[in-house]
């Protein structure tokens, strides 16, 4: 009799899941089933589509939120002096991470077009840093030698050469540090890519919750559905921002909490930017139709996805400081979306000690889009029992474990 055992179960249909997906339907010999239902604020349908492996290693994806709540970039230290307060660069290891991952856009872009007919938009625009002042140069300077093994992927820009290259910019602006290889895609369209890409390959997508997963003797034995019970061999928790909700269901405690990112478009507009844009305000990215994103908060606001006012107002006080003619923008739409958070910022991949055929493939916080190609791999590999083209320690749920003893809040 035919075993209709499914080899893998994928939860979570996301980036990453659909990523996750397309690179093991690359065997044909495994069957593969992705179960997803689309919940409020899933943070691939809310992002901005950035690839940016230097700018988010270093902090700038989001900086607006650090600034913000440090009331203008400023902090009083304990002996009373004002200094910056700046956000932290990610471990060398990360870079390699989002580097490598950035890596295989281009030939990721010609393979999904080719196999699914989606095109996800892959434009080769860099992001600049944009200066106003002395502060804000300083802070760069550190970024550019802090990385001196990256400095042949940085440009410097006087103000001269940022107003030739960008001529709506604040005429006040001193200049930027230009990240050349820090592109960026349309995400709802990656995804789709990842998502027909896997069904062409074989992979069924099944649109229902998952309730519970099934273990017997320490090993998966199925999952179970709104609707079904799918014995499988294999299960990878993909699951976003409920990664957690997942992982409780084989007694696995995940430190992943929502953080809610609120993002404002524009209608479309003539073509005005070259590049994306960071400011400590904001960052901006006009997308391939013309609209223009500026973007974006980062609030513990647990499952919260209302668009607040004061938050928006920021951002386009931002965005128009930067480009003034933006205060001529219609606004289109306001969202806000959940990035899957973990304490370090980094991702959790890879097995559990105790719990046969489970796998982590979540907690990629803000740079999901980005690091989606290299966490296939890395979950294809692991799958497959070989060794992954990166050190999977980092990013393995017990580097938490010592924490998670001492502070079970975490988790
Ligand atoms: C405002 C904002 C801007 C961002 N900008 C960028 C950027 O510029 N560049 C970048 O790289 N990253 C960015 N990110 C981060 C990026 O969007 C995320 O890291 C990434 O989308 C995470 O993908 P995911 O597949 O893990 O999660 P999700 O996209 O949330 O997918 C998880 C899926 O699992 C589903 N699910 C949950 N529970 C169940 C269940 N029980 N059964 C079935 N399905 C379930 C969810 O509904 C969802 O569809 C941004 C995020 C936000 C919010």
């Amino acid at each position: 009799m035919k075993n209709k055992t499914t080899d893998i179960v994928i939860i979570g249909g996301g980036v990453i899941g659909t990523s996750i997906a397309y690179e093991l339907s690359k065997n044909p010999t495994l069957s593969i089933k992705l179960i997803d239902i689309k919940k409020e604020g899933n943070a691939t349908q809310a992002s901005a589509g950035g690839l940016w492996a230097i700018g988010e290693s270093v902090g700038l994806g989001c900086g607006v939120i650090f600034f913000k709540t440090l009331s203008k970039r400023k902090q009083e230290t304990t002996n009373g002096v004002l200094e910056t307060q700046r956000p932290h660069q990610l471990p060398p290891f990360f870079f390699d991470f989002c580097l490598k991952s950035n890596d295989l856009f281009p030939n990721l872009w010609r393979e999904l077009k080719e196999i699914g007919g989606v095109d996800f938009k892959l434009e080769k625009t860099g992001l600049k840093f944009v200066m106003y002042d002395d502060d804000d140069k300083a802070y760069a300077e550190n970024i550019y030698n802090s990385i001196p093994h990256l400095q042949n992927q940085m440009k410097w820009m006087d103000s001269i050469q940022l107003k030739e290259d960008e001529p709506f910019i604040n005429k006040n602006a001193i200049g930027a540090l230009t990240f050349l290889n820090d592109d960026q895609v349309n995400p709802y369209l990656l995804m789709n890519a990842f998502r027909d890409a896997a069904k062409v390959q074989g992979v069924e997508i099944i649109n229902d919750e998952v309730k519970d997963i099934e273990v017997n003797n320490g090993k998966v034995v199925a999952v179970h559905t709104t609707n079904n019970r799918i014995s499988c061999n294999t299960v990878i928790n993909a699951a976003g921002s409920w990664a957690a909700e997942i992982s409780s269901m084989v007694n696995v405690s995940l430190p992943i909490t929502p953080v809610k990112g609120q993002i404002l478009l524009s209608e479309k507009m003539p073509k005005i930017l070259k590049s994306c844009l960071s400011t400590s305000d904001c960052y901006i990215a006009q997308k391939d139709n013309g609209e223009i994103l500026i973007g974006s908060t980062t609030e513990n606001k647990a499952y919260d996805t209302s668009s607040s006012y004061a938050e928006l107002q920021g951002l386009a006080s931002g965005a128009i400081k930067a480009i003034p003619i933006l205060k001529h923008m219609n606004c289109k739409r306001t969202w806000a979306g959940l990035r899957p958070g973990t304490p370090d910022e980094v991702p959790i991949l890879g097995p559990v000690e105790g719990i046969d055929g489970y796998l982590n493939a979540c907690g990629h916080f803000r740079t999901g889009i980005l690091t989606s190609a290299i966490t296939a791999r890395i979950i294809n590999d692991l799958v497959h029992l070989r060794k992954p083209e990166i050190d999977i320690n980092p990013f393995l749920l017990n580097r938490f474990k010592d924490k998670m003893k001492n502070e079970p809040e975490l988790v």
